[in-house]
């Protein structure tokens, strides 16, 4: 064993990647490969922005570390001015950490102290949907909704999370049950949920807009979010979007809520706010959220060593502003669009691909072992182990994941270029995956 490093996978010294350029990635192993998924949907401008490398160069020259008991900083304070321009959606406020994961506990905490502020101490419980990610730390771990992921430490979650089904149309809309009815049964659902919980002890109902790293970029179907938001209104509880994955972008909008209609109270980013050249998370709030904490008695009573970090915050400073000004948004659409043309045209009557989705740069294949009966892969083949070999061996990288059904079963693999891909990227991409 080469590596004193614990990785992510103990049994296997994973190469070593050595530089990034654009959308490629070299590697130890001597080999050029794409990175077809930016990691997890992170590297938004590709490797090396160099607008993004002389902010943070320049930042580095100027400023690296302020505590934030005493200071704020300008990288920050710019930071929030320009993702909070215009105040979309009524979103107003925000804050800054170093992960997803931390920005989901921030989000939840503020939640919290949203409704002791105003009075309503009693509300501590938290609907999320199953099968969902939010984070691996232990309260985000909690809101997760993937049973397999949560298993090993189910004794020591806490038990104010709880779980009602996705909107996912491909598994598990009722045969006959046409759209509107589906959305009003998971509608019905939540409903039913708050009514067992007791609704007015319900704080929030937490969802991706665009399902990642689960399902595999689910969209949800039209009127989904509104009839969810309808619920929470009528209990008095609040709407967090979780766009970690699925935000700052990735799926043609800025923000992914923006195709819904449908703006949330709290909304969590990271990934795509910082590009991966920095660790980066946060989330923004809207004013009926904080302003009883603003004129409360302590401020948010959150807080870590790294929040608002300078460099952290220059480098997604840089990656924002180029999204801005060379008007990424519209290359995310129109390579959307091309990815997912090409995906249909050399995957969509492949008989183990049971579905394909997404939206924006955020595309993802389902593989079943049966298109008609969509039955999955024998959990033992490790299919998604092979396809990211078999992709790796070809050129690219992917991000697979396995679990679409319940956590352990199902396949799917993601693919989410960075937002300057051209139209040869595209077509790389898709002739090494298809
Ligand atoms: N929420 C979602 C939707 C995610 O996809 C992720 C990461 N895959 C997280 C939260 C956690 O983010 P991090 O890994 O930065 O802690």
């Amino acid at each position: 064993m080469r590596s004193r490093l614990i990785q992510r996978n103990l049994r296997a010294d994973p190469p070593l990647a050595l530089r990034g350029e654009g959308i490629f990635l070299h590697d130890s192993n001597g080999r050029t490969i794409i990175d077809g998924s930016g990691g997890a949907a992170v590297a938004c401008l590709g490797h090396g922005h160099p607008r993004v490398l002389e902010a943070m160069a320049a930042q580095m020259a100027k400023l690296t570390y302020a505590h934030t008991a005493l200071y704020s900083c300008e990288s920050a304070e710019a930071l929030a001015d320009l993702v909070l321009e215009g105040e979309p959606g009524g979103l107003a406020q925000m804050y800054l950490c170093s992960s997803g994961s931390e920005a989901v506990e921030a989000a939840l905490k503020l939640a919290r102290q949203h409704f002791v502020e105003i009075g309503q101490p009693q509300r501590r419980h938290f609907i999320a949907r199953r099968q969902s990610y939010h984070g691996n730390t232990l309260g985000a771990l909690a809101a997760g909704g993937n049973m397999m992921r949560r298993a090993l430490y189910q004794p020591i979650l806490s038990d104010a999370f709880h779980h009602v089904s996705p909107c996912y149309a491909y598994r598990e809309r009722a045969a006959g049950e046409d759209e509107a009815e589906y959305v009003a049964r998971l509608a019905a659902e939540l409903e039913a949920e708050f009514q067992r919980l007791g609704p007015d002890s319900v704080a929030a109902f937490v969802a991706e807009p665009v399902v990642g790293a689960t399902l595999g970029c689910v969209t949800a179907l039209p009127g989904y979010f509104a009839a969810m938001r309808a619920v929470c209104d009528r209990h008095g509880a609040l709407l967090v979007f979780d766009e970690v994955m699925c935000g700052m972008g990735r799926t043609g909008t800025l923000h992914a809520w923006e195709q819904e209609g449908v703006a949330p109270d709290i909304q969590v980013v990271a990934k795509g706010l910082g590009g991966g050249y920095q660790p980066i998370g946060g989330f923004l709030a809207n004013r009926r959220v904080m302003d009883p904490i603003r004129d409360g008695s302590g401020g948010f009573m959150h807080g870590h060593t790294y929040q608002a970090h300078p460099m952290a915050a220059a480098a997604a400073l840089a990656v924002q502003q180029v999204i801005r000004e060379e008007k990424l948004l519209d290359n995310v659409q129109a390579m959307g669009a091309l990815l997912e043309a090409r995906l249909v045209d050399r995957l969509g009557n492949h008989r183990h691909v049971g579905d394909i989705r997404g939206r924006g740069l955020f595309w993802a294949a389902e593989f079943v072992a049966d298109r008609a009966s969509k039955a999955p892969f024998d959990p033992a083949l490790r299919l998604n182990d092979r396809i990211k070999q078999e992709a790796y061996a070809r050129g690219l990288a992917c991000y697979p994941m396995a679990g679409t059904i319940d956590g352990r079963r199902g396949d799917h693999v993601l693919l989410a270029p960075p937002y300057i891909a051209t139209e040869a990227d595209i077509e790389a991409i898709v002739t090494r995956f298809g």
